[in-house]
């Protein structure tokens, strides 16, 4: 069994999704499909919200008419008369409950996360019923599945942790009986529910970690992200025209990279995949038969295999002038951090053991309400909470390589030379990645120059220079 995900680009219009489901189609079966919403659509749906919020109906308006048009071109592209239909008495219900709902949210003059994450899911829900018709109008029989019966959540909206035991037995109760009925099943990517019952959502991106859970839940031999480029490259390819395709890559190599910013896999997606021993495959529908980059277990190397940033983070530093009350503000830290869901990157002590160093997610509004907050939590002790906005991690990332000290002397060297300051650093004895943070505005220029440095330049084959004339996403030269 193989679970295959298309991202928003991949179905981003009639004839993305009908090559979608010919790739699907092509693979040999029992085969779950997890889908996106199309591109452009949950970001418009979440306009729609806050337009419904602030009660601007002609932005509402407009960004309504967006999702509608989309999904009404992708209808136009189904081939039966009544799997048009179908699809289209579908879709209308769930566009009635997003329009209903948006009046929910008119009248509180608000949003809820409650609202906010059954108005976003509606956009799965669309394109799940048009891809099963779009495959049933080429004679194959599909059942969409709408996971918000199916991925069992903690209930925390915008950002939902699943709970794989229930998801499994949900799996095999409503998933199974269709896949050995002979079906394919086009599942909701993004959604789940809590345990009231109500639509929750994974967080932004989270259609791949959907289609692992999925996987892990119906034991699938291999689950493929279906996405615009022809794998995990050893760079953002947007940033760095050089980067390249990564052929084979660690489940711990791909956690790292994923963590510190490579949009390609949701930060979550590998891990259900481990327990399972599942390999990953991440794959471009523009370049359908390049063989892409598989995550597994081992992919041994003795090199920096890629190179990424994450912006938009906090640096806070912890300053306790007594050395007795560095553990219960560290402590009162840590507890502060969980308590508000947020995320913390990386910590480090300094050697006087008066100071410590945490890099946060940005998601507490900044700095003000990060510093506020655990001033609030810390006052019998003496302790000075200081904060710097705007910053980045950079991380290179390769097992063999990342913990050796010539790699950390030359990522030191290359930002030097580049005249890049270097906030924190941190790299570990057998560590997967070395990170350095920097200033979010320098953060670019520093991936390019470690890119440039790290990675291995091609030898540029006659081939290889022709394809360099290509689209720079089509791109897919090798690095081992
Ligand atoms: P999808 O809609 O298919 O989920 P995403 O936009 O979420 O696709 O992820 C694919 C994008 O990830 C690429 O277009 C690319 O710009 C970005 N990206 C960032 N880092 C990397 C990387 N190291 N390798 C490949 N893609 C990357
Ligand atoms: N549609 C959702 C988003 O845009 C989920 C996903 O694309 O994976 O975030
Ligand atoms: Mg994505």
């Amino acid at each position: 069994m193989i679970v295959l995900k298309f991202g928003g680009t991949s179905v981003g219009n009639a004839q993305r999704v009908r090559e979608a489901a010919h790739i699907a189609l092509r693979q040999p079966g029992p085969r779950v499909v997890v889908v996106s919403a199309a591109s452009g659509v949950t970001n418009a749906l979440i306009e729609s919200a806050r337009a419904a919020a602030r009660g601007d109906r002609p932005a509402r308006t407009t960004a309504v008419q967006v999702i509608h048009d989309k999904h009404d071109e992708i209808l136009g592209g189904i081939d039966s008369a009544l799997q048009r239909k179908l699809a289209w008495n579908v879709v209308n219900e769930v566009q009635n409950v997003l329009d209903a709902t948006l009046d929910e949210v008119e009248a509180a003059g608000s949003l809820s996360d409650v609202l906010s994450d059954r108005i976003v899911s509606t956009g799965e829900k669309c394109l799940a019923t048009l891809m099963a018709a779009t495959m049933r109008g080429l004679g194959h029989e599909a059942e969409a599945v709408f996971t918000d019966s199916i991925i069992a959540t903690d209930g925390r909206h915008g950002s939902a942790r699943p709970d794989r035991a229930r998801t499994r037995e949900h799996a095999e109760h409503l998933i199974q009986p269709l896949l050995d009925a002979g079906n394919t099943v086009v599942a909701t990517g993004f959604i789940g529910f809590g345990p009231d019952g109500a639509t929750t959502t994974l967080g932004r991106g989270g259609s791949d970690y959907s289609a692992t859970l999925l996987g892990a839940a119906l034991d699938a031999d291999e689950v493929q992200i279906w996405t615009d480029v022809p794998g995990v490259l050893s760079a953002d390819p947007r940033a760095v025209s050089t980067a390249r395709v990564v052929p084979e890559i660690s489940y711990d190599e791909a956690q790292e990279l994923a963590h510190f910013g490579a949009k390609v896999l949701h930060p979550r997606t590998i891990r259900p995949a481990v327990a399972l021993d599942i390999p990953v495959r991440i794959l471009s529908t523009f370049l359908p038969n390049e063989p892409g980059t598989v995550v597994m277990r081992e992919a041994p190397s003795d090199r920096i295999k890629a190179v990424t940033a994450l912006k938009g983070l906090i640096l806070m530093t912890l300053d306790v002038p007594e050395l007795e009350d560095l553990a219960p503000a560290a402590s009162a830290v840590f507890r502060v951090m969980h308590e508000q869901g947020v995320e913390i990157l990386n910590v480090s002590q300094a050697s006087s053991r008066r100071r410590m160093t945490y890099i946060v997610d940005a998601v507490t509004g900044g700095c003000a309400n990060l510093q506020l907050l655990l001033e609030a939590n810390l006052d019998d002790l003496e302790a000075t909470i200081t904060c710097h906005e705007h910053v980045a991690v950079l991380a290179a990332v390769g097992s063999g390589a990342a913990g050796t000290a010539a790699s950390m002397s030359r990522m030191l060297t290359v930002l030097n030379r580049e005249k890049v300051r270097v906030l924190a650093l941190n790299q570990q004895t057998s560590s997967v990645a070395m990170i350095s943070v920097v200033d979010e505005c320098d953060a670019a220029r520093a991936v390019a120059a470690l890119h440039n440095a790290f990675i291995r330049p091609v030898v540029a084959t006659s081939r290889a220079r022709r394809r360099r004339r290509t689209d720079l996403l089509s791109e897919s030269l090798r690095v081992g």
